[in-house]
């Protein structure tokens, strides 16, 4: 079915015709009767799905034409609320409607300005976006639509005293939505209070990554994480790749080696500047950097289009985070690899996240690389590179790859 056959405003239409979608994917299809409707929603869908755009036309083919402010949706991170902001404004380019986005870490007066002029849809981090109803600077008296995006990982930020107090600034009617990729019980209870009669639209299976995505295990000494990562990148054939690891330190080593190795890296964590993250986000999606290196929360939802490997340089502690990682990869059914360096210590943690995604994840051995040995090494998995099948065979071999 086209997007025009799903009731959105034609200049909804025209705006996503130019942004050179031509069908709706699955969330789509279902969720945008759903809300053109008035109706509240609970999502939950892969990475990837087009969520954004889910929600976003629909609420701007509801809104119309420039008047009060009446949409607001909160995200976790800066990152995903500018990326959100961009998308509505790009959807919406046909409109009068005017977007706002409100995150802390950058002064105040580019926003103050910026509200004076007045907006229809805000998107903010709660954060900030409190501050500046404490300042005066707006009000939520005539919200008519709210989204509540990636509410699992506002709980594990510890926004949900916020996310609570803001909804309690909200007119109690309206039209609420609720995204996540997994529903734990304090999620549930901010369902039910803050959502009236929900429809639920769960795409595809909660807890399975992109189907599209490679995966392999990299058994190594845990002193050799390093020179592992450095070999996999020599041997891999690459557009982009975004790397991960746990602790913001780890991910400034990991990033400062990969420099003097002569790779162009940008780092990505929450200990860095707002410029500096914007700085590091924008070189990466324009291609000056072509590694990125990043922590789980600075990374969630980030989309780059040209990233075709996620590499794991610290296995995660939430096997949801495996998913929400790889998720970077592969997004809107673009192919991808997914590589995790495992030492002696994360062989719990790859088991709970096989069970977690319900499938064995392939253990692969570099061929040639000097291996210290470690008791990882004796399950005695197939070579690669130089020899035999392999599950990111695709993707192997020496000169860039372009898609
Ligand atoms: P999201 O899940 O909202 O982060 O979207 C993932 C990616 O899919 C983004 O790059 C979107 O621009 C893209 N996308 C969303 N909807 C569509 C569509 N109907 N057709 C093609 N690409 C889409």
């Amino acid at each position: 079915m086209p997007f025009s056959k799903l009731g959105l405003a034609p200049k909804v239409v025209d705006g996503v015709r130019a942004a050179g979608y031509t069908v709706p994917t699955p969330i789509q299809l279902r969720a945008i009767p759903v809300i053109l409707e008035g109706r509240d929603l609970i999502g939950s869908a892969q990475t990837g799905t087009g969520k954004t755009a889910a929600f976003a036309l629909p609420i701007i083919s509801r809104l119309g034409q420039r008047g009060a402010l009446r949409a607001l949706v909160l995200e976790p991170t800066r990152e995903l609320a500018a990326q959100v902001e961009t998308a509505i404004r790009d959807y919406a380019r046909f409109t009068n409607l005017r977007t706002v986005v409100l995150f802390g870490g950058t002064g105040y007066g580019r926003q103050d300005q910026v509200l004076r002029q007045g907006a229809d849809i805000v998107v903010a981090t709660p954060g900030r976006l409190l501050d500046q109803i404490q300042r005066g600077m707006l009000r939520l008296s005539q919200i008519e639509i709210l989204v509540l995006d990636e509410a699992d990982r506002m709980l594990d930020m510890g926004f949900l005293p916020d996310v609570r107090r803001l909804v309690e600034r909200c007119p109690r009617a309206r039209q609420t939505m609720l995204f996540s990729a997994t529903i734990p019980p304090e999620i549930e209870q901010l369902c039910n209070w803050a959502l009236r009669n929900p429809e639920t639209i769960e795409i595809g299976q909660r807890r399975s990554p992109a189907e599209t995505v490679t995966h392999a295990l990299y058994a190594v000494d845990i002193g050799q994480k390093q020179e592992l990562l450095e070999e996999l990148l020599r041997r891999t054939d690459y557009d982009q790749v975004l790397i991960f690891c746990r602790t913001k330190h780890g991910a400034d080593r990991v990033a400062r080696k990969l420099n003097q190795e002569g790779h162009a890296v940008a780092v990505l964590h929450s200990n860095r500047t707002q410029s500096e993250r914007e700085r590091a986000l924008n070189g990466f999606r324009d291609g000056r950097y072509e590694v990125m290196v990043a922590t789980d929360i600075a990374a969630r939802g980030i989309d780059v289009e040209q990233i075709s490997h996620v590499i794991n340089f610290d296995v995660p502690h939430h096997p949801e985070d495996y998913v929400h990682r790889i998720g970077r990869t592969g997004r809107a059914q673009s192919v991808g690899d997914a590589f995790t360096i495992m030492t002696g210590e994360d062989v719990q943690e790859i088991a709970a996240i096989e069970r977690f995604i319900g499938q064995k994840i392939p253990r692969v051995k570099i061929a040639g690389f000097n291996y210290a040995y470690t008791r990882l090494l004796d399950s005695n998995p197939k070579p690669i590179f130089g020899g035999g099948r392999s599950p990111g065979k695709r993707s192997f071999g020496y000169g860039r790859r372009r898609r």
